[in-house]
């Protein structure tokens, strides 16, 4: 195919959440079809890239992911500026992580002091429904959904990133959230 007269974007996606919700384990199997079962606590910031193709565009997505600790949260406002994009992740088998999410949203909102903060795209996602078969599962879908419909209708997606279920969705909404913000 011709890339050459198409469009190309880098979009930065920051992911927030809380250590452990399986934030580097959904990038690592989004970007590379791999799941991990060691835990593997993420140290400072890092990003990975996944190229596709919306439309007419040519999209990069480069995708950061910090440690959930707040002895991590002095990433600061450079680690959080410019980004077209915020996911953030609860792991649905633990409560705390989902009341946490309006501090991330908070602390986002408040570091990368977007123009707009009304109307700034996030996408929430529930993240390791998979476990124990679902069966330790203690936030509820419609809670989920109903914390995001009433803060400005936020996309929600329930993954698994060990049994790749749902993840590339998830990413896709990402990509087509952050381009349509874009235009
Ligand atoms: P992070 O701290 O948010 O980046 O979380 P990690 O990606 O390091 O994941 C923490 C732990 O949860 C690891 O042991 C992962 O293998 C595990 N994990 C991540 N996603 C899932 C999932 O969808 N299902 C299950 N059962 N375990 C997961």
């Amino acid at each position: 195919m011709d890339f050459s007269m198409k469009r190309r974007t880098l979009l930065k996606v920051i992911v927030l959440g809380d250590s452990g919700v399986g934030k580097t384990s959904l990038m690592n199997q989004y970007v590379y079809n791999k799941f991990n079962q060691q835990y593997k606590a993420t140290i400072g910031a890092d990003f990975v890239t996944k190229e596709l193709q919306i439309e007419d565009k040519l999209v990069t997505l480069q995708i950061w992911d910090t440690a959930g600790q707040e002895r991590f949260q002095s990433l600061g406002s450079a680690f959080y500026r410019g980004a077209d994009c915020c996911v953030i992740v609860f792991d649905v088998n633990i409560q705390r992580s989902f009341e946490t999410l309006s501090n991330w949203r908070e602390e986002f909102l408040k570091q990368a002091d977007p123009s707009d903060p009304e109307s700034f795209p996030f996408i929430v996602i529930g993240n390791k429904i998979d476990l124990d078969g679902g069966n330790s599962r203690v936030v509820p879908e419609k809670k989920a959904r109903d914390w995001c419909a009433s803060r400005g209708n936020i996309p929600y997606f329930e993954t698994s990133a060990k049994e790749d279920y749902n993840v590339d969705e998830a990413f896709l909404c990402v990509a087509k959230t952050a381009v349509a913000c874009e235009r």
